[in-house]
């Protein structure tokens, strides 16, 4: 009686819903995996469930459900299964395994959800990013070209009040040149053709260089650098790119402590480098997620301090294509370190 209630309850559901054994071999689906799929219980059983995923995630489907199976972590995977109709559709499957009062697993519980309206909505959003910042960035360039040619015709004019309204256009610009750049980063590292172009340069060269253009846009904050330098082998302009962005979130987030530390040093065939900064911090819950895409710090302060939340997702993402890693430790109040490393050249 038991088994028909429960037998019910998951036929009932919109969800499919699959149970698997201890070796990983799938030994139960819900009603609404035939009805979805059209097949029956006798011709999944005979070539497979792996028959419905589409063959493009097979392979890395039964590696990951295998990954799982051994070492009794939770199965998380996105692929599309065919529909009866042939269409195939993108789901999200997730398996827990289910263990006895020792903690040995006694068998596998998953569903999968169908996402395909969340892909395809996803797939928009990138669409309009890409466009839109394709877009933005001829006029913009433009507009950073004249004012180039007037802060130059009128850079020694008397007329304060234009000298002081072609300097505010200058930072504002730049700081939207920035911005489209961010964004047209965010649509390559989605499509996947964020290129890197390795040549060998001395850090702390680079370092330099990137210190003395913030401190030029930020006059009233106190940069300093040391540490040892070493040549790598990485994209100079792309890790030029991350630590431009640790710097200006340092000085954005640290209104009322002007001074930042910069310092480089070798680590297990790395080198590091660090951003120090004694600003308002951030606490450890969002510590692990601000390296995701479009995550920003909520709180009362949050309009205070302007962005997107893709900084430090563009830096993280430049850094791992890189062998390295990027990571943060703060205190609220006291202010944040932010690391970055990338191998030696060898
Ligand atoms: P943005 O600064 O545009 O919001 P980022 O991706 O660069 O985006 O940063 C994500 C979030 O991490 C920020 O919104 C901010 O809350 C937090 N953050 C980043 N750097 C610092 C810092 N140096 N001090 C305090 N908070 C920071």
């Amino acid at each position: 009686e038991r088994e028909e209630k429960f037998r019910l309850l998951a036929d009932s559901m919109p969800q499919h819903i699959w149970t698997a054994d201890t070796a990983g071999n799938l030994n139960y689906f819900n009603r609404s995996v035939y009805d979805y799929s059209g097949l029956t219980p006798e011709q999944i059983s005979k070539d497979g469930w792996i028959q419905i995923v589409h063959p493009e995630e097979r392979e890395a489907n039964a590696a990951e459900w295998l990954k799982s199976v051994s070492s009794g972590n939770d199965f998380l995977f996105e692929h599309r299964f065919r529909r009866y109709d042939g269409e195939y559709r993108w789901q999200l499957s997730k398996a827990i395994p289910q263990r006895d009062a020792a903690g040995a697993i006694q068998m596998w519980v998953g569903t999968s959800n169908d996402i395909q309206e969340i892909k395809e909505q996803e797939q928009q959003k990138d669409f309009f990013i890409s466009m839109a910042s394709h877009e933005l960035k001829t006029p913009i360039t433009s507009i950073k070209g004249y004012v180039q040619i007037l802060q130059s015709t009128y850079g020694k004019s008397e007329d304060a009040f234009l000298k002081k309204s072609l300097k505010v256009i200058d930072k504002q610009v730049l700081t939207l040149t920035r911005l489209i750049s961010d964004l047209l980063d965010i649509s390559k590292i989605k499509s996947g053709s964020l290129v890197l172009t390795k040549t060998e340069f001395e850090i702390t060269a680079m370092m330099q260089e990137v210190v003395t253009q913030v401190q030029h846009i930020n006059p009233d904050y106190l940069f300093s650098m040391s540490g040892n330098t070493a040549v790598v082998y990485a994209d100079r302009e792309r890790i030029s790119q991350v630590l431009i962005n640790l710097l200006t979130n340092a000085v954005k987030y640290s209104p009322n402590s002007k001074e930042i530390i910069i310092k480089s040093f070798i680590e297990d065939d790395q080198v590091v480098v660090s951003v120090h900064d004694t600003g308002i911090g951030i606490n450890k819950i969002d510590q692990e997620k601000i390296f995701e895409r479009f995550y920003r710090v909520e709180g009362k302060d949050e309009r205070t301090y302007p962005g997107f939340g893709i900084g430090l997702f563009i830096s993280s993402q430049i850094i791992q294509r890189h062998q390295g890693k990027i990571s943060v430790t703060s205190e609220p109040g006291k202010g944040s370190a932010f690391y970055f490393s990338i191998p030696l050249i060898n």
